[in-house]
Order: C-alpha cells, then sequence, then structure tokens
C-alpha cells in the first residue's frame, strides 16, 4: 500500500484538503480516501507540498494513427475550398500507407503524448483493420493488437473501440481508398470482436467494445444486433454521430429519418450508447437522446479544426445527457483543453458566458464541476472502466498538478477546479498514475526519447 498527501485533493466533486488517498500498487486499486492525518500503520504518508491530485482524465475517443498527420493538412491548393470530406482524403491517403509497426509506433507515441497531458485511459475508435492490398490479415485483429501493444507498453489504459465498417456512404459500396477498414458482414465482426475479447482476456489495463462506425458507414439493418450484442455482452457501445450537416442529409434522404430517430428506432439509445460529435441534432434528437439517458464525446478542437460545428452542449445536458471529451484527430492532444473548449465554443455561438454551470451553494453556479466530469467520471462511465474519480474501490489512475505552475498563480482552494479547467495549460501535470504505478515523473515519460525518431519517420512517410 501506498498512501499520497497532496495539498488539495480533487474528491466528490471539489477540491478538498487535508486528504490521502491509500491505494495499493499491486492490484491497483484506491483502498481509501480519509483525513491525512489519519494514522496508518504501516504506511508512511508521502507529502505532495505544492501540488494538487485530482483523478486521471478519459480520452474516450481517439483515433491515433492520425496523430501522423497533425499540421499536414493546413493547407489547401490555390483556389480550393477545404472542410471535413477534403480533409478525409488527406486521412485517406496516409491509412494506405500504414503497416503494422507504423500503427505501433505511432500509437506508442501518440499515447505517450496522452498521459504526457494526463490522460490516463484512451477509447481508441479502431476502424483501420486490413491490409494495404485490403485484404484480411492473417490474425484480423493484428491491427488492434498493434495499438494494445503500444498502450501496454507505456502504461496507458485503453478500451479498443473494435469498429465496424462497411459502405461508402449512406447506402453505398465502400470505395477503393476504404479498402482497409472493410467489415465484410455482421457475423465475422462480431465473432472477431469476440476473438479480440478473449486475446486481451487477463491482459492488465485493457478492455474491448464496439463501435458501429456511423451512419455513413453501417447498414441500418446491422445496428440493432449490434445493440444486442453490447447489452448481452455487457461492452461500451460507441458511434459518429451528425457530424456534418451531409451525414444527416443522406441519412434523411436514405431512410426518411434523422439519425437520432433513426437510432432511436434501432434501438440503440441507453445509458450504454456514447454518440461521438453529436454536433447536428435538432430539438427533438436532443430530448430523445437525453433522455435516454446517453453520453455525448465531444471534441471540440477536432470539431473546430474539422469545421464540423458545435454541439448544443447546455441542451444536452438538460435534456439529461452527460459530457465527455475526446481527442479524436490528435489536433491538440491536451484534455483541459478539451474540457475548456466545450464551455468555450458554447460562448462564442451564444453570446453569453458560464454556460454549462451547476449550484454549488451560497448562491452560486459554476462550471468546473461538470467539466471536471466530462474530462474524468463521465468518459469512464462511457468506456465502463471503473476510473475517473477518486474513490475507495476506483482504478488508482490520477495526476498530480504543480500548484507553482506560473499559469495558475493566484489559485485559492474554491478557484482551483475553474483555474485547471479553464485556464491552465497541460504543462500544469506534473506525475501520472495508472493502475497505482507512476507512468510520468516530474513531466517526464521514459520512453518518449526512444520513440520519437520512429514516430518522425512514420509521419514523413505517411504523408509527406
Ligand atoms: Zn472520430
Amino acid at each position: 500500500m501506498r498512501a499520497l498527501a497532496a495539498d488539495l485533493t480533487y474528491v466528490e466533486d471539489r477540491f478538498q484538503s487535508d486528504v490521502a488517498v491509500v491505494f495499493d500498487e499491486q492490484d491497483g486499486r484506491i483502498d481509501r480516501v480519509q483525513p491525512a492525518a489519519r494514522p496508518t500503520p504501516g504506511i508512511e504518508v508521502e507529502r505532495c507540498s505544492g501540488c494538487a491530485l485530482v483523478p486521471g482524465l478519459v480520452n474516450a475517443h481517439s483515433h491515433a494513427f492520425q496523430r501522423a498527420i497533425r499540421g499536414r493538412t493546413q493547407w489547401r491548393p490555390l483556389g480550393e475550398h477545404a472542410d471535413f470530406w477534403s480533409w478525409r482524403e488527406a486521412m485517406y491517403r496516409a491509412v494506405l500507407r500504414l503497416s503494422p509497426d507504423d500503427m505501433y509506433e505511432l500509437a506508442r507515441f501518440c499515447f505517450i503524448e496522452m498521459l504526457l497531458a494526463g490522460y490516463t485511459t484512451v477509447g481508441e475508435f479502431h476502424y483501420v483493420q486490413r491490409d494495404e492490398r485490403g485484404a484480411e490479415y492473417a490474425n484480423p485483429n493484428e491491427l488492434a493488437l498493434q495499438l494494445i501493444r503500444a498502450a501496454q507498453e507505456v502504461g496507458i489504459r485503453i478500451a479498443l473501440l473494435n469498429v465496424c465498417y462497411a459502405t461508402g456512404g449512406v447506402g453505398e459500396a465502400l470505395r477503393e481508398e476504404q479498402r482497409r477498414f472493410g467489415t465484410p458482414d455482421l457475423d465475422r465482426y462480431l465473432s472477431h470482436t469476440e476473438q479480440l475479447r478473449s486475446q486481451v482476456q487477463g491482459k492488465p489495463l485493457v478492455s474491448v467494445g464496439l463501435a458501429p462506425h456511423s451512419l455513413r458507414a453501417v447498414p441500418s439493418d446491422w445496428l440493432a444486433p449490434i445493440a444486442s450484442h453490447a447489452r448481452e455482452h455487457d461492452l461500451p457501445l460507441h458511434m459518429h454521430v451528425a457530424e456534418q450537416p451531409a451525414e444527416v442529409d443522406a441519412c434523411m434522404r436514405a431512410y426518411g429519418r434523422r439519425p437520432g430517430e433513426l437510432l432511436a428506432d434501432r434501438g440503440l439509445l441507453d445509458a450504454r450508447f456514447t454518440a461521438v460529435h453529436a454536433t447536428h441534432l435538432n430539438t427533438g434528437e436532443i430530448l430523445a437522446l437525453g433522455q435516454a439517458g446517453i453520453t455525448v464525446c465531444a471534441c471540440p478542437t477536432t470539431e473546430r479544426d474539422l469545421g464540423d460545428g458545435i454541439p448544443s452542449a447546455r441542451e444536452l445536458v438538460d435534456a439529461g445527457a452527460r459530457l465527455c471529451i475526446g481527442s479524436d484527430s490528435q489536433t491538440v492532444i491536451d484534455p483541459w483543453e478539451e474540457m475548456r473548449s466545450i464551455e468555450y465554443h458554447t460562448r462564442l455561438a451564444t453570446l453569453r458566458r458560464v454556460i454549462l454551470a451547476e449550484e454549488v451553494g451560497h448562491g452560486r453556479s459554476e462550471v468546473g464541476p461538470l467539466l471536471f466530469r466530462a474530462g474524468g467520471a463521465n468518459g469512464a462511465g462511457s468506456l465502463k472502466v471503473d476510473a475517473g474519480v477518486i474513490a475507495p474501490g476506483k482504478q488508482a489512475d490520477f495526476v498530480l498538478i504543480d500548484l507553482d505552475h506560473p499559469s495558475l498563480a493566484g489559485w485559492t482552494q474554491a478557484t482551483l477546479a475553474a483555474h485547471l479547467a479553464l485556464c491552465a495549460p497541460a504543462a500544469v501535470v506534473r506525475d501520472v498514475w495508472v493502475a497505482g504505478r507512476i507512468r510520468v515523473q516530474e513531466g517526464q515519460h521514459p520512453a518518449l526519447k526512444a520513440a520519437r525518431p520512429a514516430f518522425d519517420a512514420v509521419c514523413q512517410r505517411v504523408l509527406p
């Protein structure tokens, strides 16, 4: 057992002083949370002065390989316009050049960057599954296993969301450049996922979920069987939903219903379901998704990069949805920036301030608690991992914050949540624990230096 006592610890939705967190390094879980002064026989309480302890942040939506194209798509041919769809063409070009080793190298570096920023769990939405020619690998889960190997190597918790991708657009055949995504049929998708679950059984820090890619990529009659498989095996169920207006229009043309209506019809909407983006829902869809108790994964740094739009965050929360965050295309890897951007983008869209606020007593409402839940607990719930909060029995995934960092100067116990969620850079992260083991110490990850040259080489090759 170990015990950490920082100056402040984020417990029960607020920063509290004089708290010791006692955790078991063997089973990786928090044993108890108690007053720092209470004796802990046989355990020396380690004082972390000048620091605050917060739950590890959860990245509920990632495509690790897309880290390779960061900074390489920020241009357009003279006289042409650029948008989500033209970005997608560049991403497809990169995909066609990735070997299994490249996948591993990109993910290894990307996952280290996540740990350095304070993410302790990643939900990897994995859709590049076949080889360069579009054929199945000898082990159909070859690339999923490369991603899992990378996560294990660097010490981040991973929920591998195994993707089903069968059509090139709503009701259209898969395109040639999408050949590496192709799921041949529903039975094989589910059996490969089950095979993957048995291949990772017993591996620490690894779990598996289901992810029909989007209504663009999955025939609507596959959705109900996928949802019932998720229920039967108690797996998370994630899907890109209404990311672009063109996708909503295609859904209307093909099915005569909006995406939220179709998902409700097919029985996908319940507390297990996470809608990624949800940027183009109408009021009726927002109410239906909220009432079903789903989670919406906002990826604001990607949504602004790709010109996706801004989700109606306040309306979704009021309707009953939970918000979580994802780094998605890896344009930015910074959980604090994702958390605050949900709030700040909504301010730009509504010309108001302090939107995602909830009552904290003394006649005030604040945004810190909701943003912290979006960064931690809600993402953990969405991925069905037992983390995201500092509480007995939960995974010992924490982040130690350097309170002496210049960006935090002026903090108080009452303002620290707002300082972190709305103002500070990821450079405030000092140490990171996953499952009770330290993975980042004094801002350093031991594998970063070794991972960099191979990562740089892959970036240069896949999208020169
Ligand atoms: Zn995505």
